[in-house]
């Protein structure tokens, strides 16, 4: 691999800490489990001396204004974060850099499986569960121009050279995890999350990722191909998700679940920001730099925080 990563991380050589961030994915208003997260993230960020960043990853899933909406939540309910905001969508000569990275080293192959196929296929054998079986593989010259000439869309996988990865992670410890032939590019060109992810957390100087621990599974793949690319593995921090009285995912449909659905009932964003708090075990916070004191990582709830949108309305 060539010696030079595409990234200039020059706090890092220093010795001095990165960046922390928050990568809002603008498909809808962001959920009070999602503001909750940001906070943490500013949280994470600013205890230790970072700069935090915010980037919208944009490449797919967007709905227009989205990220606008989000950007303002996120201010109302007092973050900050350091200029520029990133747009992934602005971005794509950086992973396009990695990948050609990726190709010259012998590392990618083309996949011509749809979803379909995928999911019908046994996994592999000595994989884990629910990895791509490696159908394309080891597809000869000849395969892969038939499959070309069935107009079949080719994605990039990466040829990964090993099925587990562990990481580190600030809040759960050591956390080992599959490792399967993962998508860097999908067929219509468009640069995979997993790809774009790593390329911009080493690009920003990002040294420490704060995210909700829906996203564990996906980080040992991404360790191991910030490893490939020769870029730094991050330190992360899982924190646990917001759940419904029924125990799922907070959703649009449990309530008054984002900050513009809490005001419309009259609450203001500094209420909505002190009942974040609160649920992080800290009372009487009306700004996030009121909480900066009191932060510690160790005393986090480890539970997922249970809410009841509507309970929220009745007084205390
Ligand atoms: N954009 C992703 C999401 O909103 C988060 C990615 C990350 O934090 O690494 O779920």
């Amino acid at each position: 691999m060539p010696t030079d990563p595409p990234t200039a991380t020059p706090d890092r050589a220093a010795g001095k800490p990165g960046n922390g961030r928050f990568a809002p994915s603008p498909s809808g208003d962001l959920h009070l489990g999602n503001l909750r997260t940001g906070l943490l993230a500013w949280l994470f960020a600013r205890s230790t001396g970072r700069g935090f960043l915010m980037r919208v990853e944009d490449l797919d899933r967007v709905r227009p204004g989205a990220a606008e909406r989000q950007l303002a939540d996120l201010a109302a309910i007092g973050l900050d974060w350091d200029p520029p905001v990133v747009w992934q969508s602005e971005r794509l000569l950086l992973y396009r850099a990695a990948i050609e990275r990726l190709i010259a080293a012998e590392l990618t192959y083309e996949c011509f499986c749809t979803r379909k196929e995928i999911q019908q296929a046994v996994t592999a054998p000595h994989g884990p569960m629910g990895a791509y079986p490696g159908t394309c593989r080891n597809l000869t010259d000849l395969q892969k121009r038939q499959r070309r000439a069935e107009g079949r869309p080719a994605a990039l996988r990466l040829r990964a050279g090993v099925t587990e990865f562990t990481v580190t992670d600030r809040l759960l410890g050591e956390y080992r995890g599959a490792v399967d032939d993962l998508v860097l590019r999908r067929g219509d060109g468009t640069p995979a999350y997993n790809l774009a992810v790593v390329v911009d957390d080493a690009d920003q100087g990002i040294d420490q990722v704060v995210r909700g621990d829906d996203l564990l599974p996906s980080t040992p793949r991404q360790a191991y191909l910030a490893t490939l690319l020769e870029l730094p593995v991050p330190e992360y921090a899982h924190v646990p998700l917001v759940l419904n009285p029924a125990g799922q995912r907070l959703a649009k449909r449990d309530g008054a679940v984002t900050l513009r659905d809490r005001m419309a009932l009259g609450e203001s964003p500094q209420r909505v920001l002190g009942l974040l708090a609160e649920s992080l075990g800290y009372t009487d916070a009306t700004t996030p730099s009121g909480l900066l004191k009191q932060f510690r990582p160790e005393t986090l709830p480890r539970e997922p925080w249970r809410l009841d949108p509507n309970g929220l309305l009745q007084p205390s």
